[in-house]
C-alpha cells in the first residue's frame, strides 16, 4: 500500500506492507487531515519515525468487534498499556508505555490502511460527512481547553494564533459566551473567524491587556511572550502549541504575576462527534484543499507553507 512516511529524517511516499498489529482492526483510511504537528515531526519532532497522520476517518475492513466491520469511524490516538492504573481509568493519554497513531511508536494514517485497537474506535453518525468527521482529533483537542480550566461567561478569553488550531479553539469557546477575542497576522483568518462570530484584534494592533485566560496556539516560539504581555496577574495560559526546539522565555514573569501555565494535547472524541452532529461549529470553511494520497508530498508542503488552512489527504 502506498504510505507516506518518515525515514532517515525525510518525508517519502512508499510502498510499504499493510500494518497488521495482532488483535486489533484494521481500517482503510477514505480521508486524512494534515496539521502542525504532522509537519513538525517530518521536521523532526518527538523523534518518530514511520507513517505519519493522526486525523483520519475510515472503513473498518477488519476488527475482533465484528459489529464494527464496514462502518465509518474515526480513531483515539492514544493506546494505552491496558494495565497501568491510568489505562485502567479508560484514559491512556498520560500512559507511560502508550503508542500514538503516527507520532509514537505506531504507523499513521497517511496511508491506504491503518491499525487501532477496537476499542479506540468510535462510529461516525451518518449525518456527519467524511470531511467533518476528519475534524474529530483536532476538534477533541480545542474541547480539551474546557476540561481544564473553566471558563464562564465573565471571563475575557484571548486566543493567539489564527491557523487550523486556534479558529477550531475560537469557534469552541465562543460557545462558553465569554469575552473571546483572537488574536492574529492573517486579515483573511481573522475574517474567517469574524464570519463565525468571533471578535478578532491583529496582533500588532492594539488591545487592553488583562485577560483571564490566553490560549497560545500560535504554533511559533514567540507565542508564549505574546501571550504573557496579555495575561492578567494570576490568569492562566494555556499552550496548545507543539514544535520542535526550545522557547526562550524570561520566567520570572510568570513569577511576579503568579502566572498558571497549563499544557494542553488531547481531549475526548465523543464529545467532539456530538458538536460535529449538532452542527455546533462549522468545519468545513477550514479546509483548504484536498490532495489525493499519492499526491503525499506535495500536499505536506502546500500545508507547511505559513498560512494554509486545512489540506486534506483523500484515498
Ligand atoms: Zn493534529
Ligand atoms: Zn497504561
Amino acid at each position: 500500500m502506498k504510505a507516506l512516511r518518515v525515514e532517515d529524517n525525510k518525508l517519502k511516499l512508499t510502498d510499504s506492507a499493510v500494518p497488521r498489529r495482532e488483535g486489533e482492526a484494521l481500517v482503510r483510511m477514505t480521508m486524512a487531515g494534515i496539521c502542525n504537528t504532522d509537519i513538525e515531526i517530518a521536521r523532526g519532532y518527538a523523534g518518530f519515525r514511520g507513517t505519519l497522520g493522526h486525523e483520519f476517518v475510515g472503513v473498518v475492513e477488519e476488527s475482533p468487534d465484528r459489529s464494527q466491520i464496514g462502518r465509518r469511524v474515526v480513531g483515539e490516538i492514544n493506546v494505552g498499556c491496558g494495565q497501568c492504573g491510568l489505562c485502567s481509568e479508560n484514559d491512556p493519554r498520560h500512559c507511560p508505555d502508550r503508542t500514538a497513531l503516527g507520532i509514537r511508536g505506531r504507523d499513521g494514517a497517511f496511508a491506504e490502511y491503518l491499525s487501532l485497537p477496537s476499542r479506540n474506535l468510535l462510529i461516525v453518525p451518518d449525518d456527519v460527512s467524511d470531511r467533518q468527521a476528519v475534524f474529530t482529533e483536532p476538534l477533541a483537542a480545542a474541547l480539551a481547553i474546557l476540561d481544564q480550566v473553566e471558563i464562564r461567561a465573565s471571563h475575557r478569553v484571548a486566543v493567539v494564533g489564527d491557523g487550523k488550531l486556534g479558529q477550531l479553539i475560537s469557534r469552541v469557546i465562543a460557545r462558553t459566551g465569554c469575552d473571546l477575542t483572537l488574536i492574529g497576522k492573517h486579515d483573511a483568518k481573522l475574517e474567517l473567524a469574524a464570519r463565525a462570530g468571533v471578535k478578532t484584534a491583529k496582533l500588532d494592533g492594539a488591545k487592553a491587556p488583562g485577560f483571564d485566560f490566553v490560549v497560545e496556539a500560535s504554533g511559533s516560539s514567540g507565542g508564549m511572550e505574546i501571550a504573557l504581555d496579555l495575561i492578567r496577574p494570576r490568569g492562566a495560559i494555556i499552550l496548545k502549541s507543539t514544535f520542535r526546539g526550545a522557547v526562550r522565555l524570561d520566567t520570572s514573569r510568570i513569577v511576579v504575576n503568579e502566572v498558571r501555565v497549563v499544557g494542553s494535547r488531547c481531549g475526548r472524541f465523543e464529545t467532539a462527534l456530538q458538536l460535529l452532529e449538532s452542527g455546533g461549529v462549522d468545519v468545513e470553511p477550514l479546509v483548504a484543499r484536498e490532495y489525493q494520497l499519492a499526491d503525499g508530498l506535495e500536499a505536506m508542503a502546500e500545508a507547511a507553507r505559513p498560512g494554509t488552512l486545512k489540506v486534506l489527504l483523500t484515498n
